[in-house]
Order: C-alpha cells, then sequence, then structure tokens
C-alpha cells in the first residue's frame, strides 16, 4: 500500500464548487494544500485553496499542468470525459479510481453495476429509439420516471411519464438521450448513507439520514432518519457492500429508498462528499470532507460517529439566502454560505445546521 501524504503535500481536486470548498478546508486542517481545476473564475474552491488552474475540463494541457502540480487527484465533479481521467491517471494517483467515475457517470452503467453486485434497485430499462421506449412501457407500466442516463442532477434531466399519449413528445423533449425507463416507487422515505473507504480496504459509515426534497432539490436532511434499526442496518449493509464492489477509495453517497416493508431501494451512487452529509461537519468528530481527504491521502479512517443529532436546511436562490442575518442572529444554528457572488433561483448557496442532544431529534 501506497504511504501516507506527508503534511505540506498537495491535492488536486477536479471541479471548484461547494463541496471542493469544504473538501479544501478539511485539507487545510489536515496541514495540506489544495489545487483547484474549475472553468469557473473565483469558484467557491478556488476562494480557499492555494492555486487554481482555470480552464476547460477537457483541455489536456490543462489537465496535464494541473496533475504535475499535485501530489494525488480527487473529484468534487465527476462528468469528466473517460480520455482526460486515463490522462489524469497517468500523471498521478485519482482516487477514487477512474474506473469508480465512469460507473457513476451513467445511470445504465451505474444500475447494470448495482444490481449485478447483488442490489436492489426500481425496475429499469435502457431506451435507446422512440420504439424502445413503447416497448419499456409496455415492460415496465405506468406511471413511470424517464431519465437521462447521463448528466442529470438535482432532478434535472427527468420527467414523469404518467400515459402513452405523452410517449412521442417525451421522446422529443428529452435530452442527452439515451434514456432510462424506471418504475415509479412508492416511497415512505428517502434516506442516504454516507461511506468512506480507506486505500487499505477498511471503511466507516455515518449513520443513515432522511433527506427532503424541494422542487427537486435537496431541502432538509435530518440525522439521524427516523426509521428502525433493523432498516437502519441493511441501509448501512448495503451502502458499505457498494463501496467494496467498487473498491472505492472516499467518500461514496447512497442515496435510497424506504419501502413500506422497511425495505430499500437504491436510487443513486455518488463517489463525492454530498451534500446529504453536510452535518457531519457539525455534528461529528471527523466530517464526510475530512473522511474523504483522509482516504484520498491515505490516511487511517476514525470511526464515522456522532456527538449530535442534526438537522441540516439547504440555503437555495435569493429568498433562502436572504435569511443570512436573521440567520447570524439566532444562538444555536450553525451557519455555512459558499462565497458564490450570485444568488440564482435554485442555486446551492450555503446551509445552515442546527444541533441537537444525541438521540433527542424527532420527527414526523
Ligand atoms: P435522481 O435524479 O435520480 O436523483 O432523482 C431525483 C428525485 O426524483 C429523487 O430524489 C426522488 O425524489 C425522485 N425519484 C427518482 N427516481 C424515482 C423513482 N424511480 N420513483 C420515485 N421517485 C423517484
Amino acid at each position: 500500500m501506497a504511504a501516507p501524504l506527508p503534511p505540506n503535500a498537495t491535492i488536486g481536486i477536479v471541479g471548484g464548487g461547494q463541496l471542493g470548498r469544504m473538501s479544501a478546508m478539511a485539507a487545510a486542517r489536515l496541514g495540506y494544500r489544495c489545487h483547484i481545476l474549475t472553468p469557473e473564475e473565483d469558484s467557491p474552491a478556488s476562494q480557499v485553496s492555494a492555486r487554481t488552474f482555470l480552464g476547460d475540463y477537457e483541455d489536456q494541457a490543462l489537465l496535464r499542468a494541473f496533475a504535475e502540480s499535485v501530489d494525488v487527484v480527487t473529484f468534487e465533479f465527476e462528468n469528466v470525459s473517460a480520455e482526460g481521467l486515463d490522462l489524469l491517471q497517468s500523471i498521478r494517483p485519482v482516487r477514487p479510481s477512474p474506473n469508480v467515475l465512469r460507473i457513476s457517470q451513467d445511470r445504465v452503467v451505474e444500475k447494470t453495476f448495482l444490481n449485478d453486485a447483488g442490489v436492489a434497485t426500481a425496475s429499469w430499462l435502457e431506451i435507446k429509439s422512440r420504439a424502445a421506449l413503447h416497448a419499456a412501457v409496455a415492460r415496465v407500466g405506468l406511471p413511470g420516471l424517464l431519465k437521462t442516463t447521463r448528466g442529470g442532477y438535482d432532478g434535472k434531466g427527468q420527467a414523469m411519464l404518467r400515459s402513452v399519449c405523452d410517449l412521442n413528445d417525451m421522446w422529443e423533449e428529452m435530452a442527452p438521450k439515451p434514456l432510462i425507463l424506471e418504475a415509479l416507487v412508492k416511497f415512505e422515505r428517502e434516506i442516504s448513507v454516507i461511506v468512506a473507504r480507506g486505500l487499505d480496504g477498511r471503511a466507516v459509515a455515518f449513520d443513515p439520514v432522511e433527506n427532503r426534497h424541494r422542487d427537486g432539490i435537496l431541502d432538509l436532511t435530518l440525522a439521524p432518519a427516523p426509521i428502525t434499526p433493523e432498516t437502519a442496518a441493511n441501509a448501512t449493509r448495503v451502502a458499505l457492500k457498494v463501496a467494496d464492489a467498487l473498491d472505492l477509495v472516499g467518500v461514496l453517497a447512497v442515496e435510497m429508498f424506504v419501502l413500506a416493508d422497511g425495505g430499500v431501494l437504491v436510487n443513486e451512487i455518488a463517489p463525492r462528499p454530498h451534500n446529504s452529509g453536510h452535518w457531519t461537519i457539525d455534528a461529528c468528530p471527523a466530517s464526510q470532507f475530512e473522511m474523504h481527504i483522509r482516504a484520498v491521502a491515505g490516511l487511517p479512517l476514525p470511526p464515522a460517529v456522532r456527538h449530535s443529532d442534526a438537522v441540516m436546511k439547504n440555503l437555495v436562490g435569493p429568498e433562502e439566502v436572504a435569511q443570512w442575518p436573521a440567520i447570524l442572529g439566532t444562538p444555536g444554528l450553525v451557519p455555512h454560505l459558499y462565497g458564490k457572488a450570485e444568488a440564482r433561483p435554485g442555486r446551492k448557496m450555503g446551509h445552515v445546521t442546527t444541533l441537537y442532544p444525541l438521540g433527542t431529534l424527532s420527527v414526523d
């Protein structure tokens, strides 16, 4: 196994958003510096990092210079081309490996991987043509969800299909193709489990949390999720199984649906720190960001325990960020802003965490 990165080493982060910002802040506390690769000037991550390589993710010369300037490369943004990933890996270790990113970039590859690993998902079919869409509807049934296989996030790139009359219109509207059709799951709650897995293959998991969305964007995370110990144990087992199957090095978020019988179906995986893990910064001795940096740097992983229960509220768009002065003036709220200059509707500007004594969070 490779030796741990020594203090003062440099970690390269692909992507300049808030996940990179909070990772770089965790890295700084462990004595590392970060270089950021991003097309965005004055990005949230650049503001707290030693150096930024500004330009396109597909610019080979830029990728090369970025990789040569660091000791190890990681990601907060997954959609770099396969060629770009291979180039980075030819120069420095990339953690998690490009193979993990390739799996998470494409819903067909992701769901095939999960199902092959014995992990249950909603039933789904790949759709490459209008005729295939009609055939899939006959097999999966309606209502269903049509999703683009690549590039979707925060509920973008998906549409509800309720009637066969919508089929032709939907096929025209959705881009980029191909698509998948997924059965609509009648879930009780949406949960996620954040797993960290080190270079030595040892893994830890934070307790499952519940995620509540508004307009397709995460609004609240409740830690811990109000689920039975059996469901929590099952969800954790599933998440650890996925991390092992991926041979992950880093942090992985596994989003799941909880069914009425307590069973879980995996919806999506993200091999990076995740919005539903932001509560760990304030409620845990080691946050998801510290876990990620530790794993990427080859350091040991501490237990993924929390000292408090927590509710994380995202601050999305101009209306919610306008509450900033009130948040700052309210005792007990832990505020986080991401340094974004412009508050566009739907844009995640920051979040606020409320802590509760361990074991006291009660929600309906
Ligand atoms: P995704 O883009 O796959 O993360 O989905 C975004 C949101 O859409 C999820 O958080 C769920 O609320 C909802 N959703 C996605 N897939 C399904 C499904 N098969 N059944 C019911 N709801 C879904």
